[in-house]
């Protein structure tokens, strides 16, 4: 049988990285289009031009805060226009997401300058393409994953302490997905299983947020790139990019996609929508000790353990198969567990979440 794993090309993590952007990025061509996020653009130009300069002829990109198709068509343009031969994309998921589609759009390489560690997004080979008023569109499987990832931990240390815990949430998921897919054989998104490699990094990457994700929050309050916030960058950027895509996703991103159906949760981060449901993923599981023992670790590091954590404050019935509806259907990643997975099974384990 034919198993595999992928990964992104080169993966670059520490404090004051960015600088080597100019140096990184002219080894793949003379000429960046980059593309920066709207929300870090005060900020971040400055250093990314003094980085550029003497080294690769950049022209600045200021993403207009959607992925959608025609920010992605427009940025295509303008990396034309420019005759760029490489592709920057620098700031949260969605100016990330574009740049890569954009990349792929014009066969380009991609670099990745996550600004925030608030997903696993940096380091896949996927895109969410949103609707331009903000719904999401599809999910768009690019042929490679970005060619170099630069983590900046100053820059992400600096960020709101939030996106790191969203982030924890998101790589808290990895481990037990992977783990299902690996019980069950289902597919990662290769379309084949994983090899051993993506289960030993899954493990490693819930290891790691277990064992320094209360501390690498206590740093991030301080705006300060510990040795903890640097292993849980690299767990949630690095290691939980691996684990997904090469391990294989399960319920918890199901009932993820599920919450989405709510109008309550959409204030609420990708990571702390998915804490809920590995919180629900246990419960499917009847696996009582380690819900316990997640539920706790989600209290250390300040994700959600209640629906109305999440914004859902009035969890009727109605909501709650509306969840598990969109969670359950056919051919949906739920059906990658080990168990089969009903409906009333998923609203049953959010019934525990109340
Ligand atoms: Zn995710």
């Amino acid at each position: 049988m034919v198993k595999g794993v992928r990964f992104p090309g080169r993966y670059l993590q520490g404090p004051g990285i960015l600088d080597r952007l100019g140096v990184e990025a002219m080894a793949f061509a003379p000429h960046a289009l980059v593309v920066l996020d709207k929300g870090v653009v005060a900020f971040l130009r400055e250093p990314v031009e003094t980085a550029m300069r003497g080294h690769v002829e950049a022209q600045i990109f200021e993403h207009g805060g959607e992925c959608s198709e025609s920010e992605i068509r427009r940025m295509v343009e303008a990396a034309r226009a420019h005759g760029a031969g490489v592709i920057v994309g620098a700031g949260g998921g969605k100016a990330i997401d574009t740049a890569k589609a954009a990349a792929r759009d014009c066969a380009l390489p991609v670099i990745v300058v996550p600004t925030i560690a608030a997903s696993d997004a940096p380091c896949s080979a996927l895109a969410v393409v949103y609707n331009d008023d903000g719904t999401v569109a599809y999910d768009s499987f690019l042929p490679r994953n970005p060619d170099l990832v630069l983590a900046d931990t100053a820059i992400i240390a600096n960020s709101p302490a939030r996106f790191l815990a969203a982030g924890i949430g998101d790589a808290l998921a990895t481990f037990y997905e992977a783990e299902s897919c690996r019980q069950s054989g289902a597919h990662n998104c290769l379309g084949m299983p994983g090899l051993p490699l993506a289960f030993t990094v899954a493990s490693s990457c819930r290891d790691a947020i277990f064992a320094f994700g209360a501390d690498a929050l206590a740093e991030c309050d301080a705006k300060t790139a510990g040795p903890a916030l640097e292993r849980v960058v690299e767990a949630n950027i690095l290691l939980s990019g691996i684990g997904f895509e090469s391990g294989g996703v399960a319920a918890a991103h199901a009932i993820h996609h599920g919450l989405c159906e709510l109008e309550d949760v959409h204030h609420h981060l990708h990571g702390e929508k998915v804490a809920i449901g590995v919180l629900a993923g246990l419960k499917l599981h009847k696996e009582e000790a380690e819900l316990a023992r997640v539920r706790a670790f989600c209290e250390s590091v300040r994700l959600p353990v209640r629906l109305r954590d999440i914004g859902i404050k009035d969890a009727t019935e109605e909501k709650l198969q509306t969840i598990a509806a969109r969670a359950c259907r056919s051919g949906e990643i739920i059906h990658n567990e080990p168990i089969p997975v009903t409906p009333a099974m998923v609203v049953e384990a959010l019934t525990a979440l109340i």
